[in-house]
C-alpha cells in the first residue's frame, strides 16, 4: 500500500500530473458553477411551491388557504426535491470527477507527447554531436602533445603538424557547418524557376577535383528544364550526391545524372554511381543522421550528416529522395521535387 502511495506521490510531481490537475480543476469548475447555478433555479423554482403559513399570504401563486395538513405535505415534498436535486448534482459532479480525470489525462498526454518526443530529440543531438565532436579534438590534441614531446623539432615536422591541425580543423569545420545546417528550424527556401543544367554544372565544379583523383567520369545527361525550387538548396542537394557518389565509388567508374518531368509536372533527378552500393539492413538508415553503414566507417571519412541534410532540404520542398542500391554493383538516389504547392 505504501509502495503505491509513493508512486502515487511521484506520480503527482510528473508534468502530467501537473497538466491534467489543470485541466481536470477547469472542468470541475465548470460542473460545480453549473450544478450551482442548476442546484439555484432549480429550488428556487420549488420554493415559489411552498404554500403561504396564513390567510395573511395569500398569493397570486396560492390564491386559497391551504389546509395545514396539506401544507407540511407540501413542504416535505418540496424538502425531498432539494435533496433529491442535491444527490442527483452530487453523482453527476463525481461522474465528471472520474471521467474529467481519465479525460484529462488523455489530453495532457496528447500535449505533452509531442514536445516530449522533441526534447528528447534535441538531447540526442546533443550528445551525438558531442560524441561526433570529440574524434577529431583527440586527433588534434594527440598530434600536437606528441609535436611538443619530440626533443628536437624540425621545420619539416613542425610543418607536418601544422599540416595535420589544419586538415583536423577542416574536417571540425564540416562537421560543426553540418550541425548547424541540421539543428537550425525548418529551412526557409526561396523558391523560384531554377534552370537544372546550371544548378548541376554548379555542384559538379564543387565536386570535380575529387573526381578526378579517381579518375571518374561524370556522364551528365540533365535535359535542359525548368523547375520551381531554392537555387542554393538545390545545388547543395546534388553537391551532397554526387560527392557520396564519389566518395563510394572505386576508380575508374562512371557516374550518371538523369532528369525529367512526370505526368504531373514533377521533377525526378537520378544520380546513379558504379560503388560499392548499400546492404539492406543500411537503406533504411542512412537517411537517420549520424549513421554510416559499416564499411563506409573504415574506408572514407564522413560524419553521417550529408544525407541527413539532403534529406531535410528535399523535404523543405514537400519532395523524396529515395535511393535504389545493390551491393557491389551501384547505388540511385532519386530525388523527387513536386510542382509548386
Ligand atoms: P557520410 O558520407 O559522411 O558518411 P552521408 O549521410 O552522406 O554521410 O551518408 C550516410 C551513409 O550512407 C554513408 O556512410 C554510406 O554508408 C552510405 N552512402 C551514402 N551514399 C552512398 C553511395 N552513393 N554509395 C554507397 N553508400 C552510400
Amino acid at each position: 500500500m505504501s509502495h503505491e502511495l509513493t508512486q502515487f506521490r511521484s506520480f503527482l510531481r510528473t508534468d502530467t500530473a501537473r497538466l491534467m490537475l489543470t485541466y481536470l480543476s477547469i472542468i470541475m469548475i465548470m460542473s460545480l458553477s453549473f450544478s450551482i447555478v442548476l442546484y439555484a433555479t432549480s429550488t428556487s423554482q420549488l420554493e415559489r411551491q411552498r404554500p403561504p403559513r396564513s390567510a395573511i399570504g395569500i398569493t397570486d401563486d396560492f390564491p386559497m388557504q391551504t389546509p395545514s395538513g396539506f401544507r407540511s405535505f407540501i413542504n416535505q415534498r418540496i424538502e425531498e426535491g432539494k435533496r433529491d436535486i442535491f444527490a442527483k448534482l452530487a453523482v453527476i459532479n463525481l461522474l465528471v470527477l472520474a471521467g474529467g480525470s481519465i479525460f484529462s489525462y488523455y489530453l495532457a498526454r496528447r500535449t505533452l507527447e509531442p514536445i516530449e518526443e522533441a526534447m528528447d530529440a534535441q538531447t540526442q543531438f546533443v550528445s551525438d554531436a558531442s560524441h561526433e565532436l570529440r574524434t577529431p579534438l583527440t586527433a588534434l590534441r594527440t598530434t600536437n602533445e606528441v609535436a611538443l614531446r619530440r626533443k628536437k623539432l624540425t621545420l619539416t615536422d613542425a610543418r607536418e603538424t601544422i599540416q595535420d591541425n589544419l586538415d583536423e580543423i577542416a574536417r571540425l569545420q564540416q562537421l560543426t557547418d553540418g550541425l548547424l545546417r541540421l539543428s537550425a528550424h525548418q529551412p526557409t527556401l526561396t523558391l523560384g524557376d531554377v534552370k537544372l543544367t546550371e544548378v548541376v554544372d554548379t555542384a559538379l565544379a564543387t565536386v570535380a577535383p575529387k573526381a578526378v583523383d579517381k579518375r571518374i567520369s561524370v556522364d551528365n545527361l540533365i535535359p535542359t528544364i525548368t523547375l520551381h525550387a531554392d537555387d542554393g538548396a538545390l545545388t547543395q542537394i546534388i553537391t551532397i550526391l554526387l560527392d557520396n557518389a564519389i566518395k563510394y565509388s572505386p576508380d575508374d567508374t562512371t557516374i550518371t545524372l538523369t532528369a525529367a518531368h512526370d505526368a504531373r509536372g514533377g521533377t525526378y533527378i537520378h544520380v546513379a554511381d558504379q560503388g560499392v552500393g548499400i546492404a539492406e539492413q543500411d537503406v533504411s538508415h542512412i537517411f537517420t543522421r549520424f549513421y554510416r553503414a559499416d564499411a563506409s566507417r573504415s574506408q572514407t571519412q564522413g560524419y553521417g550528416l550529408g544525407l541527413p541534410i539532403a534529406h531535410r532540404l528535399v523535404k523543405a520542398h514537400h519532395g523524396t529522395l529515395s535511393v535504389e542500391s545493390t551491393l557491389e554493383q551501384g547505388s540511385t538516389f532519386t530525388v523527387y521535387i513536386p510542382v509548386k504547392k
